[in-house]
């Protein structure tokens, strides 16, 4: 079994926001020669997410939308009496930081609308890091 690890780092410009990464992820399968197995995509950060669904702007913002109606910024959180983003911290723990897809000769599998997003939830950050680690023979 051999196990490929690689880093994307990546800023973000907006409070909140969607980036696909669904392109340097495929990269990453590629660089990994790795044939059959699984590829891990995870987000070392308590205010991201990585979600995976359609790159199409209505809906990127639907799913925006959804999150604020969701994790409102005055919710009356009580982490925001130290810290003003518990809404971005919600989000993150409910959406999730992190998924597996498969890969299969060679390449992910993945929906034809299924993109691999990163999700801003306390931007912009000068730096956000996205770790993937693909895993197989
Ligand atoms: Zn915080």
């Amino acid at each position: 079994m051999k196990i490929y690890f690689k880093e994307l780092l990546l800023r973000t410009q907006q409070r909140r926001e969607l980036i696909d990464i669904t392109l340097d992820v495929e990269k990453v399968v590629r660089e990994s020669s790795i044939s059959n197995g699984l590829c891990l995509i995870f987000v070392p950060h308590a205010t991201a997410a990585i979600v995976l669904n359609e790159h199409e702007r209505g809906l990127l913002n639907d799913i925006m939308r959804k999150i604020s109606e969701m994790y409102p910024d005055n919710g009356g959180w009580d982490h925001n009496r130290i810290d003003d983003n518990a809404a971005a911290h919600l989000a993150s723990t409910f959406i999730g930081p992190a998924t597996f897809m498969p890969v299969k000769e060679g390449k992910l599998i993945r929906g034809t609308w299924q993109n691999i997003f990163l999700v801003e939830l306390d931007g912009p950050r000068p730096t956000r890091k996205v770790v993937v680690e693909v895993i197989g023979e």
